[in-house]
């Protein structure tokens, strides 16, 4: 066995603490990676405060890896030691279903394994990233390039394809009028990659002090959605909404803003239901819909694609004796725009 430490939740009512635990040898197929660095998803504090009912204890999360091959089974073939990979949201799916055949094993019908917090095929409960090493089939380990910030693209691994994979499902490019609800990790990197498809981008957001990041981050348009006229302005406008908020909030403020057909996706998940005034689906035929993360070849080409036109995440780079202060900090929705752990400060215990 391989010899873990990290951070991790006893129970959902106690602060992250120093943890250690043992992960299996590599398989086969199986890449080791030390981690350097991981991301704060706001999936973290909804896992670990069991907001979703379905937590499994001790659970170590973090799902936005990045590190360096240590070790490879021996069927390995697409990663040396040495090499700096990263590792995403999931790391199985069942390989044969058509979802998994058709590469978006996001949507596996047997069901995903999650990088943490889910019973895998070996009858061990998966660790995530807020450790100081992980293993994984190769089949979910990404390559980077050594161009970008390994800290600034860990949030890639999550908060980049969540919001890259629907963007692109809903064809958002020149010509189209894109809206982003919320402006924390996922709407920030939404933002961006909006921006960059060449869309006209405007950015909602319950908080005034980050209207002119928003604008630096490629906003043509902020509007603060707590305010009814500005709202009401925007009313059959836009072609496309995608939906990044964490807490439960009032759709039917947003939906009358979709044109006719329009759709308006949902990757945020809040742990209690909307509800939904009908008429504004009906009267316009339009959609609502959701989005969770991409497929593991969609997940590489927005790595790519990041590569090549220079984005990354706006991090906070913090110490992971922090850990529980950033919690609550990205709970008053006060990062900018993603904290993520340099997991280095581990061995500073
Ligand atoms: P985050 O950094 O906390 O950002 C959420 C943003 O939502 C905040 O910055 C804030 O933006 C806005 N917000 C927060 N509370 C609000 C409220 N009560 N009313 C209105 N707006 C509010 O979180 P994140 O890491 O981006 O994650 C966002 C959500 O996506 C979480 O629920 C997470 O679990 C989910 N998620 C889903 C997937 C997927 O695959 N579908 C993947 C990752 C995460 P403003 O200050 O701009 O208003
Ligand atoms: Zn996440
Ligand atoms: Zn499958």
């Amino acid at each position: 066995m391989i010899q873990s430490h990290g951070y991790a939740a006893q129970q959902s009512t106690t602060p992250l603490a120093p943890f250690s635990f043992s992960r299996r040898d590599p398989v086969e197929r199986d890449v080791v990676v030390e981690i350097e660095y991981c991301g704060v998803c706001h999936s973290d504090i909804h896992s670990v405060r069991n907001e979703w009912g379905n937590a499994v204890y001790p659970m170590v999360p973090g799902h936005e890896i990045v590190g360096r091959v240590t070790a490879v089974g021996s069927a390995v073939r697409r990663f040396k030691v040495g090499e700096r990979v990263a590792v995403g949201v999931i790391i199985d799916s069942c390989r044969t279903c058509a979802s998994c055949k058709n590469n978006e094993e996001q949507y596996c019908e047997v069901g995903t394994t999650l990088t943490y917090g889910a019973p895998d095929k070996y009858g061990a409960l998966t660790q995530g990233g807020y450790s100081n090493n992980i293993v994984v089939d190769e089949h979910f380990v990404h390559t980077l390039s050594a161009k970008l910030d390994p800290a600034a693209v860990a949030p890639l691994l999550c908060a980049g394809i969540t919001t890259y994979s629907p963007l692109r499902h809903w064809k958002v490019e020149p010509g189209k009028k894109v809206g982003i609800v919320g402006l924390g990790g996922l709407g920030h990197m939404g933002l961006k990659f909006a921006h960059s498809f060449g869309a006209h981008v405007v950015q909602f957001t319950t908080s005034e002090s980050k209207i002119a990041d928003a604008k630096r981050l490629g906003a043509d348009d902020v509007v603060i959605s707590k305010d009814p006229a500005a709202m009401k302005k925007e009313e059959n406008t836009f072609d496309f909404i995608l939906d990044t908020v964490s807490a439960v909030h009032d759709l039917n403020a947003y939906l009358p803003l979709l044109k006719r057909d329009a759709a308006y996706c949902q990757v945020g998940l809040p742990d209690q239901p909307p509800v939904i005034n009908m008429g504004n689906l009906l009267f316009k035929r339009r959609v609502l819909s959701g989005s969770i993360i991409g497929g593991m070849a969609e997940t590489q080409q927005m790595l790519d694609y990041c590569a090549e036109h220079n984005i990354v995440s706006d991090v906070e780079v913090i110490p992971i004796q922090k850990i529980n202060d950033a919690f609550e900090r990205v709970v008053k929705a006060d990062v900018k725009y993603r904290f993520v752990i340099d997991m280095a400060s581990l061995k500073q215990q």
